[in-house]
């Protein structure tokens, strides 16, 4: 009988001790989270073109990258388009208008946690750099572009910093969200690295660190 007595005060004694400790491996960190991803441009609008290389595609193949990447985290992702069309899907009268009202609204349809718009820039040969723009009256905007920002900036070494803007996409949209120029296709050099499949995964994988950062540091928690 006391052996009894000593063996349930002992099992009572470790049940109340016992601490599960809970192990949340990184491909947990997104998990709940909803994302959408909206690659710029599309169809009949290539966006910025040099020689040869069109954003557009460059676009859509980064954001399936940075898909791949959200998804191993655990997130839900949709995008605004899938192939080389725009939101009009259409291949005659080209209306930025159109596109730009539709890819809002397909946005918002999904009520994400968060949204990328992504695209490349263009401008002389020599600027060169990532950037992400955040609308100028959204502060939680601003957050999400700092964290954003400060990962791309140790694969790009951009020198830019983020900046404000009023560009539609970020204007138009209910949900919080940020644009993203990756990099110059207009620098050579930059272009180059554009191009390539490995650094889709790397700029996929910066940009998804500096979401984990940005959920983690001014989020609420589930
Ligand atoms: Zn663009």
């Amino acid at each position: 009988m006391k052996k009894m007595m000593s063996f349930i005060i002992l099992f009572a004694l470790c049940t109340c001790l016992y601490k599960p400790v809970i192990h949340v491996s990184s491909s947990q960190l997104l998990s709940k989270r909803v994302i959408v991803l909206d690659p710029g441009h599309g169809g009949l609008d290539n966006g910025a073109s040099v020689a040869g290389v069109n954003e557009d595609e460059l676009n859509l193949k980064i954001s399936f990258a940075l898909k791949e990447e959200l998804e191993t985290r655990g997130a839900t992702v949709y995008m605004t388009r899938t192939d080389d069309q725009d939101m009009t899907r259409r291949d005659y009268n080209y209306s930025k208008q159109d596109d730009m009202y539709l890819r809002a609204l397909k946005v918002d349809e999904y009520q994400p946690d968060l949204f990328l718009s992504i695209h490349l820039n263009s401008s002389s040969s020599s600027a060169w750099g990532s950037q992400v723009f955040y609308y100028k009256k959204s502060e939680e905007g601003q957050r999400l572009a700092s964290c954003i920002h400060d990962q791309m900036k140790t694969l790009t070494g951009t020198r830019k910093n983020i900046s404000s803007s009023s560009f539609y996409i970020l204007r138009a949209t209910q949900s919080l969200g940020v644009l993203i120029e990756c990099g110059f296709l207009s620098n050579a050099n930059e272009r180059g690295q554009l191009k390539n499949k490995a650094y889709h995964k790397k700029l996929a994988s910066a940009i998804s660190d500096g979401i984990e950062d940005y959920f983690h540091s001014f989020s609420a928690p589930f």
